[in-house]
């Protein structure tokens, strides 16, 4: 198997197999244009605690926190914990038992594309390949050369058939972007209380479409703040530099004298009503983001990762086509279109759906429905909760998305 790319799917999907009885034949070639662990990221998620890989865990929060219109809605969790996990560590960890592994050969090389061939008949090991009967091996071509294997795990490139929305495509779609510049600060003075995670701090202006802060404090004197907003254009670093000074002077009484910045990511995340095909072509899967992994209307991936490469590694084990089809159920993508919807028509909307979603409801009930793991019952009650005319509106708006298939 080949796996391109070594972000959070790639590593994923490589410790899936990796941990399987049933895989321990198999040799791997883990393809990235760097191999060196990248401090860029900050991965949150939340679980119930029976996760793997808890070793690598950063930081986990018992209590979250919502705040707008100057209400705060501060609670402590019963079902999960709210983790945080460093792209650096989990990529050292994972990287370091690749490399001691003699069943994985590991290659820095720049991936160009991917490709099928006929495979000779001898050279096909049929007790090795997922579909016994099949003929075709995938291809990547790479900076260093091509190579093939039975399958092709990629995170690396943008699937074909989901190249840039036409201005056609633009009408019956939502394609807003997740973006953010991320601040590691260290303070003087004591201002954070480490067992408490802020989701979001909507007591921002909101002239640009739906903004916030997400606080992460890791010690008293030290946390992550995201400037974060859910539009399609980004902002330059300068831009979301002057909302994070202005926001640290208001809510903690930060002037610059006070905190020195030890880290920064900024983030881009595809929040959009287009579906990501789930292969690039008959022998090459797409994971992660460019699988289309990511929930539309928040951005978490993480999770969704995890349990893509658990399905691909369970069919492979049966001797299945590794292919999983689309993550989440039909109405689940229906509640994300409509919130797409209004986050785009009517974004002023957007701070007000959440005060109330988190001033009604529970972490524990909204991070379960989030999770897309309510039934559609418990979705009634949370949708009873909201203002319900943005939602009507919406759904009449994205009709013919909705009818046809959403
Ligand atoms: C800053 C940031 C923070 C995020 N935080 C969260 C979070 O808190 N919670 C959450 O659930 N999701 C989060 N996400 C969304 C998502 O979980 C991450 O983007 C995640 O890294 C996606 O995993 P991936 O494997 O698809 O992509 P990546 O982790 O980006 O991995 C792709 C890999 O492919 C390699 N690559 C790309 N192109 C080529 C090429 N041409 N040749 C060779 N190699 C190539 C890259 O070097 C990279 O290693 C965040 C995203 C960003 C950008």
């Amino acid at each position: 198997m080949i796996i391109a790319g070594a972000g959070a799917s790639g590593l994923s999907l490589l410790w899936y197999i990796t941990e399987s009885d049933l895989l321990k034949n198999r040799s791997i070639l883990l393809l990235d244009r760097s191999l060196t662990p990248a401090d860029d990221k900050t991965w949150c998620f939340w679980d119930s605690n029976d996760l793997p890989m808890k070793d690598w865990i950063h930081h986990s929060w018992d209590s979250l926190n919502v705040r707008a219109y100057n209400h705060e809605f501060p609670a402590k969790l019963q079902k999960f914990g709210y983790h945080c996990m460093r792209s650096v560590d989990y990529s050292d960890a994972l990287l370091k038992r690749a490399k001691a592994d003699p069943r994985i050969t590991l290659l820095e090389a720049d991936i160009t594309g991917f490709d099928t061939i006929v495979a000779e008949p001898p050279s096909i090991d049929r007790s090795s390949n997922g579909t016994p009967g099949s003929s075709k091996l995938g291809v990547v071509h790479t900076s260093q050369g091509d190579f093939t294997a039975d399958w092709i795990f990629q995170s690396a490139l943008k699937p074909v058939t989901s190249s840039e929305p036409s201005p056609r495509r633009h009408q019956n779609g939502i394609y807003l972007k997740q973006h953010f510049l991320g601040v590691e600060i260290r303070t003087e003075k004591a201002c954070f209380d480490p067992s408490q995670a802020t989701l979001m701090d909507f007591d921002t202006p909101q002239d640009r479409g739906l903004t916030f802060f997400y606080v992460l404090p890791f010690t008293p004197h030290e946390a992550l703040i995201e400037y974060t907003f859910f539009t399609k254009t980004v902002l330059s670093r300068d831009e979301y530099m002057r909302g994070v000074e202005g926001y640290l002077s208001e809510r903690f009484d930060l002037d610059a004298s006070g905190y020195e910045i030890t880290r920064e990511e900024i983030g881009v995340i595809p929040m959009e009503t287009r579906r990501y095909p789930a292969r690039y072509n008959e022998r090459v899967v797409n994971m992660g983001t460019m699988g289309g992994l990511t929930k539309p209307s928040t951005g978490y991936t993480f999770t969704r990762i995890h349990r893509h490469c658990a399905s691909i590694v369970s069919r492979l084990e049966q001797g299945r086509q590794p292919v999983v089809e689309g993550e989440s159920q039909y109405r689940f993508r229906v509640y994300d279109t409509m919130l797409l919807y209004i986050l785009e028509h009517q974004p002023a909307m957007g701070k007000q759906i959440f005060h109330d979603l988190f001033q009604r409801n529970h972490y524990d009930r909204v991070l379960t429905f989030l999770e897309e793991k309510t039934h559609p019952l418990q979705e009634l009650a949370i949708f009873a909760t909201l203002p319900y005319a943005p939602f009507l509106r919406s759904i009449w708006k994205m009709r013919r998305h909705i009818l046809t298939g959403a």
